[in-house]
């Protein structure tokens, strides 16, 4: 039994408009993203053509004007409004406080840094005291008549 290898065709192909019967909004599409899902679908992952469809349409990321919208559509967007103008308030609150933790943060690892190149500076310290050692042991053993 041989495994079976699904390669799916993608085509950039015009269809035709749904109309917002379909759905509860109709878009005037104006940028579209291809993501991780899209290509995992063009990978036969997962992902079939709805009923009564040839081809499943890519591209759930997308970003468009509203055309049309059924009655399900939400209407009042006010509360969503005054979420988003909250989160900006947050946002310009917070701010501040992510710049000062991020230079704690360098200083921090700045500390830490000099912290292990002075320990490296000793210990390259001790080194070049053993080897004078060694040295000073070298020239001892040859001025006694050395072993070799
Ligand atoms: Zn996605």
């Amino acid at each position: 039994m041989f495994p079976l290898l699904i390669q799916r065709l993608a085509a950039v192909t015009d269809v035709e408009e749904p109309g917002a019967e379909h759905g509860d909004l109709l878009v005037d599409g104006i940028a579209l993203g291809v993501c991780g899902t899209d290509r995992e679908i063009l990978a036969g992952d997962y992902g079939t053509a709805p009923a009564g469809h040839e081809r499943l349409v890519l591209g759930h990321e997308s970003l468009g004007l509203v055309k049309e919208a059924a009655e399900t559509a939400p209407r009042n967007t006010a509360a969503f409004a005054q979420r988003v103008k909250d989160l900006t308030a947050r946002i310009d609150e917070i701010t501040p406080r992510v710049a000062a933790t991020a230079a704690a943060q360098e200083r921090v690892l700045a500390d830490l840094a000099v912290g292990e190149l002075e320990a490296q500076k000793q210990r390259l310290a001790s080194y070049a005291t053993q080897a004078r050692f060694a040295l000073a042991s070298l020239y001892d053993e040859a001025a006694a008549g050395g072993t070799q």
